[in-house]
C-alpha cells in the first residue's frame, strides 16, 4: 500500500482548505458533489479518515468508520432521491490505483445517478 499523502485534493477539502458543496457529513464521512459531475447526480463519498483506497479502508478503518460510511452512503441516495424506494437507482463505484485510474489518493465512492448510467460490459 502507498503511503498515504496529506496533501492530496481530498484530504486538504477535510481541513477545510479548499471549498466544497456538502451533501451529507456525519462524525466519520463526508458527502460532497464532484467538482466534473458526470451525472444529474455525482457525489464523492469519503472517510475522514486517511485511507489510500478501498482496499485500504476496508481493511484497515475501525468497524464504527466503516458502517458510519456505508450509512452515510445509503442517506446519501435517499437525500438525493436516486434510492430504490422513490428514486430509479443510482451506480457506486471506486477507482484505486493505477490500473482503476485513480486520480485522488484518498479512498472515495463515486455515487452516480440521475440517469441510465449504460451497461459497464456491453
Ligand atoms: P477518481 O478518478 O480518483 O476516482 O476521481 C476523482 C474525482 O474527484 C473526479 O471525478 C474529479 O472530478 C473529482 N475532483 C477532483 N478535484 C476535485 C475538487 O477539488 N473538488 C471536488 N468536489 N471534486 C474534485
Amino acid at each position: 500500500m502507498p503511503a498515504y499523502d496529506p496533501s492530496n485534493i481530498f484530504a486538504r477539502i477535510l481541513r477545510g482548505e479548499i471549498p466544497n458543496d456538502t451533501v451529507l457529513e456525519t462524525p466519520h464521512t463526508l458527502a460532497f458533489r464532484d467538482i466534473r459531475p458526470q451525472a444529474p447526480v455525482h457525489v464523492l463519498v469519503i472517510p475522514k479518515g486517511a485511507y489510500v483506497s478501498y482496499d485500504d479502508f476496508a481493511a484497515n478503518a475501525p468497524d464504527a468508520e466503516i458502517v458510519d460510511f456505508h450509512r452515510a452512503v445509503a442517506r446519501v441516495t435517499r437525500d438525493l432521491g436516486v434510492d430504490l424506494d422513490q428514486g430509479q437507482g443510482f451506480r457506486a463505484i471506486t477507482n484505486a490505483g493505477e490500473h482503476g485510474v485513480q486520480e485522488v489518493p484518498h479512498f472515495h465512492l463515486h455515487i452516480l445517478g440521475g440517469r441510465s448510467m449504460g451497461r459497464m460490459v456491453q
